[in-house]
């Protein structure tokens, strides 16, 4: 019976493979780092982790996951509201809590899952979803599952989403939708002027936390700190998964009645496994690492701006932004694949993006920075970046 859809399938892999965009893993077997060994020995300097805040290996976390699995065990077999909430899922709930500033926090197995459970309990036909056009895919897919009329803007467009907040006065309640940090470019959501049309407006404003939650702004807590409008935001979802440890897990966090909404209706807290202990005690201990202190947050823009000065000064183009990535502007496709293998044969691993990922003409390598980088890491970098850039004419 598998026959037909086989050659099917066979077909559409070719296609793919013929059209360029086959994705293939990297196998590394090494813990994630700012140094890493892969699978066929060789040892590169890593420059496209999510491991903003270094903490995927730091000891500390590692000793908070060990403790956990010691005196909480390994698997709760349960959803969360059946037999699956530990005494530190609460926990680690309030701190989320805290660290936001915000009144509750509800836990997913991802992000995916908390922006794939957040419309759908809280809007219906009667109200309105105004989302930028670059959101996450996850947020996309959160909205299709909801019942709420869709409105768009342009991506980081302020005239358009006011033209947007007029058209969505039709509707009940309105939320306006955000990444907080767009991965691609690095830029920052505008949320100074996003949360004033909230107001002007009468919308909620949701963002999503993932690429700058632990960093972005003085203390780290994201966009909104950055502009100088922390508090103003309603709903906050972020990850587990990247700066914060970067194993996995998701949350929601905002006001106590959006939370506990959340608690009786989001299918994929309702349907889907509880948290394993470990991954919320090595949380707890990041939490314990960035609540009170800096220290990572300012080593990592140490690096951020040693880096971007060093590489717009060998002559490279940029896309402006005051995140930890850093998108080193190619344009062509072709040079992105070619100047990423090159470095990787430099010992330093980088990824080449280009369409659909990003738009047409607008390849890039897409660099990521870490608190885990040291500067004899950066200068080895910027070194490999400047040669391959001289060896492809790029500057
Ligand atoms: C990575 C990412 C997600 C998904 O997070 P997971 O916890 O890995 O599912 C969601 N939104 C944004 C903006 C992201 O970058």
């Amino acid at each position: 019976m598998y026959g037909k859809i086989k050659e099917h399938l066979q077909l559409q892999i070719s296609q793919i493979k013929d059209a360029g965009l086959y994705k293939s893993e990297r196998i590394i077997t090494s813990p994630q780092s700012a140094l890493i060994r892969l699978a066929d020995g060789q040892e590169v300097l890593n420059f496209c982790a999510n491991n903003y805040l270094g903490l995927s290996s730091h000891s500390a976390v590692i000793e908070g996951a060990n403790q956990a699995l010691e005196s909480r065990g390994y698997g709760l077999s349960s959803v969360r509201f059946i037999c699956g909430t530990q005494d530190i899922h609460k926990e680690l709930e309030a701190r989320i809590a805290k660290y936001f500033g915000t009144e509750d926090t509800i836990l997913y197995a991802a992000c995916f899952d908390a922006n794939g459970g957040v419309f759908e309990p809280l809007f219906d036909e009667n109200d309105a979803i105004i989302s930028d056009a670059l959101n996450h895919a996850s947020i996309i897919d959160g909205i299709r599952l909801c019942k709420a009329v869709r409105y768009r803007f342009s991506h980081a467009d302020m005239d358009d989403l006011e033209q947007q907040l007029i058209k969505a006065q039709a509707q009940r309640h309105r939320i306006i939708v955000t990444d907080d940090v767009f991965s691609m470019d690095g830029d920052i959501a505008l949320m100074d002027k996003i949360t004033a049309l909230a107001k002007k407006y009468d919308a909620l404003v949701m963002t999503d936390v993932c690429h700058s939650a632990g960093f972005i702004g003085k203390t780290g807590r994201g966009a909104a700190e950055y502009y100088g409008v922390h508090g103003q935001v309603d709903i906050i979802t972020g990850t587990l998964g990247k700066a914060m440890g970067g194993g996995l897990g998701g949350f929601t966090t905002g006001p106590k009645e959006i939370i506990e909404i959340l608690r009786q209706r989001s299918r994929p807290y309702l349907f889907s496994n509880s948290l394993s202990p470990a991954i919320v005690g090595a949380s707890l201990a990041v939490f314990d690492l960035i609540e009170h202190h800096t220290t990572l947050r300012d080593k990592l823009m140490e690096n951020v701006n040693y880096f971007k000065k060093h590489i717009s000064k060998a002559g490279f183009d940029l896309k402006p932004s005051d995140s930890a990535i850093v998108a080193l502007m190619l344009y062509d496709a072709q040079l992105s694949q070619v100047f990423a293998s090159r470095m990787l044969q430099e010992g330093i691993y980088v990824i080449g993006f280009y369409y659909p990922v990003v738009p047409k003409d607008q390849a890039r390598i897409r660099v990521q920075l870490s608190a885990a980088h040291e500067k004899q890491h950066l200068d080895k970098a910027i070194e490999a970046f400047i040669k391959v850039g001289k060896e492809l004419k790029v500057i």
